[in-house]
């Protein structure tokens, strides 16, 4: 590069959840420090988000007398990718769980530990969130920290576009468009990036995970996989470019997010035979992918009165699903099947059927997590199955550096959140809820701590 625009210690790429904490931390150590986010508003996926991140460890569960460990938080995440994800950098994230939650709330962040919820394969209660169970109070609060912060310059609307590097290909700054659209070059002794992945990208979506290239996307516009790009342009090395997150229950055509909460307790999914076809508590990514083979890529999540009222007592959004009018509600099956424009008899035999393998304690799709039968009234909600977030990425290490496939640290690059290699394995199967975020808070902070401490 042979003109530099700006000079600063530390850029950081994307100002989402990742983004946001590694800038503070940076900060924290004294580093000026350039965030520059491509869209008008900061947040990404962490501000659309549930919310809910798992930790080991935190001030609000040692409190509570919790001793779930970072090692047993580790396990779950092993058990769920089937030991595919990297041991020492595994480790080092769940290590740093508890305290970033902590080093979070003391900076404001609004977290609850919810002690009485655990996701299938949590082995204890890990997760936190905010009490709206949303990302918004998030990002409301890390800006406000970094609107403390006087060393942070947060410039929206202004996307990087490349990597400047030097002849021995270590980083040296990066190129951006400023909001009027001049190009402009930022020195940088370290960049961050914290870009996440590659969801709202069509052709990469096409060429990584082909069996979603056509599914409903559900986040943010900006994840574009630039980021990647440009690390794979280095030679970076990459892992788990397959890898993926889906959910199930997306109201469609409403767009709402009706999450896991009501099969979690109880309801079931049909399609539009009024049959069901899947296990709908395995795990959100599996059977989000029987949702895509299903015809018209729609079906019908059918719950009672129990289960819409556990839904709106743990998650305080539920309520869009009824005032968007996408709940449907009957005093029968027939009735509701005919609301649905479902075989009325296939729903109620469906049905007969379900309470049977209640009786039994599995069903032909290996369920074992079941609520008690259905009693009227009956509740129905059209839904499809979308793609989240994609979680392939740059391989780091325990510091967050960026490793070239020659096996060596590409000079002056850190990687954070979901622009970093995922833990979750190849596909989408080995998701461990509340592990996106975790990979934003904890690398973040790793990432903004190394990057500020290796200045030189
Ligand atoms: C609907 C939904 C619900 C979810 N719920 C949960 C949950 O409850 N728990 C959980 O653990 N995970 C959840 N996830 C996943 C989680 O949100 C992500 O794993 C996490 O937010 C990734 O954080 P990040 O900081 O890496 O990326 P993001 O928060 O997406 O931030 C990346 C930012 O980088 C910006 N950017 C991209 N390219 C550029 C560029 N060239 N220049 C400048 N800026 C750029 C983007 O615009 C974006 O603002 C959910 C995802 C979705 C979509």
């Amino acid at each position: 590069m042979d003109s530099w625009d700006l000079e600063t210690d530390v850029v950081v790429v994307g100002a989402g959840g990742a983004g946001l904490v590694a800038a503070l931390a940076a900060a924290e150590h004294r580093a000026r420090v350039l965030v520059v986010e491509k869209e008008e508003r900061a947040g990404g996926n962490t501000g659309i988000s549930a919310g809910l991140v798992v930790a080991a460890g935190s001030h609000l569960q040692r409190a509570a007398g919790e001793s779930g460990t970072p090692e047993e938080l580790a396990a779950d995440a092993w058990e769920a990718n089937g030991h595919t994800s990297d041991r020492d950098l595994t480790l080092a994230l769940c290590r740093a769980s508890g305290p970033v939650i902590d080093w979070m709330m003391d900076r404001g962040v609004p977290f609850e530990w919810m002690s009485g919820y655990r996701y299938p394969g949590h082995s204890r209660a890990w997760l936190h969130a905010p009490r709206e169970r949303h990302g918004e109070p998030i990002i409301a609060a890390l800006l406000s920290a970094l609107a403390r912060q006087p060393r942070i310059d947060l410039r929206l609307g202004t996307p990087a576009t490349g990597l400047a590097t030097d002849e021995t290909s270590a980083v040296t700054g990066i190129r951006a468009a400023a909001v009027a659209g001049e190009p402009f070059a930022v020195r940088a002794g370290k960049v961050i990036l914290a870009a996440d992945g590659f969801g709202a990208n069509r052709e990469m979506v096409a060429r990584f995970i082909p069996a979603f290239s056509e599914a409903l996307y559900y986040g943010a516009a900006g994840c574009t996989g630039d980021a990647i790009a440009w690390g794979m342009d280095l030679g970076a090395a990459t892992a788990f470019m397959d890898s993926f997150q889906p959910h199930s229950s997306i109201a469609y055509p409403e767009r709402i997010f009706v999450t896991t909460f009501l099969v979690n307790n109880g309801a079931i999914q049909v399609n539009c035979h009024g049959s069901r076809f899947s296990d709908e508590t395995k795990g959100y990514g599996e059977h989000a992918l029987a949702v895509q083979r299903q015809p018209g890529r729609r079906v019908y999540e059918i719950f009672d009165r129990r289960i819409r009222e556990a839904a709106e007592a743990s998650y305080a959004r539920f309520g869009e699903c009824v005032n968007s009018g996408a709940l449907v509600a009957a005093d029968t099956l027939e009735e509701l099947a005919n609301q649905l424009s479902l075989p009325p008899g296939a729903l109620q035999l469906t049905i007969a059927q379900y309470h049977t393998a209640i009786a039994r304690g599995h069903d032909e799709f290996g369920r074992r997590r079941f609520g008690k039968p259905l009693v009227p009234p009956f509740y129905g909600i059209a839904v499809t199955s979308a793609l989240f977030h994609t979680q392939g990425g740059l391989v780091i290490d325990a510091q967050a550096r960026v490793q070239h496939t020659n096996g060596k640290t590409i000079g002056n690059l850190y990687a954070a959140g979901g622009t970093a290699a995922g833990f979750s394995g190849n596909g989408c199967g080995g998701y461990l809820a509340g592990m996106g975020l975790l990979s934003a808070y904890a690398l973040g902070k790793i990432a903004g701590d190394q990057a500020a401490s290796a200045l030189v």
